[in-house]
């Protein structure tokens, strides 16, 4: 399947580059959170991070981490957001793997979430050793 991602990287859908190379792609986000949101891409088409071999994504979070920084710098933001939703579940629309680098200012009210889910230590302990045991 091709997504309306691949179709920007080959030029058939109008957008904003910000960067490329021989395996990222970066453009504007088209709904920004905040003037900036860029969102990093591979070429490849791959439809979510369990799917993107390890060598692709070591190279992606360098990009991301450089555009951080450009980001932050062009717009003047307190902070950078980096997020990935993977699956419908998790609020993923566009299936290609994106990394949104997304700008944050001070009382921006764009609330990053804060979990209040009660854990007991029974609980915690038995989730921390089986994530573990999953990997
Ligand atoms: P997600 O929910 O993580 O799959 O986010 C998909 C993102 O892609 C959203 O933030 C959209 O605004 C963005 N998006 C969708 N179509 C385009 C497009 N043609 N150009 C730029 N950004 C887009």
């Amino acid at each position: 399947m091709t997504t309306v991602f691949s179709k920007i990287i080959a030029g058939e859908i109008p957008h904003y580059k910000v960067y490329e190379d021989d395996v990222v792609y970066a453009f504007l986000d088209a709904h920004p959170v905040n003037r900036g949101h860029t969102l990093v891409i591979p070429k490849e088409e791959y439809r979510d991070i369990y799917e993107t071999p390890d060598e692709i994504l070591s190279h992606l979070i360098t990009v991301v981490k450089k555009l951080s920084i450009a980001v932050k710098k062009t717009v003047g933001a307190d902070g950078i957001n980096i997020h990935v939703n993977n699956e419908s579940g998790a609020g993923q629309e566009v299936f290609h793997l994106h990394f949104h680098v997304i700008p944050r200012f001070e009382g921006d009210g764009f609330e990053h979430w804060h979990g209040n889910v009660v854990e007991s230590e029974e609980e915690k302990t038995s989730l921390a050793e089986k994530i573990g045991g999953n990997i």
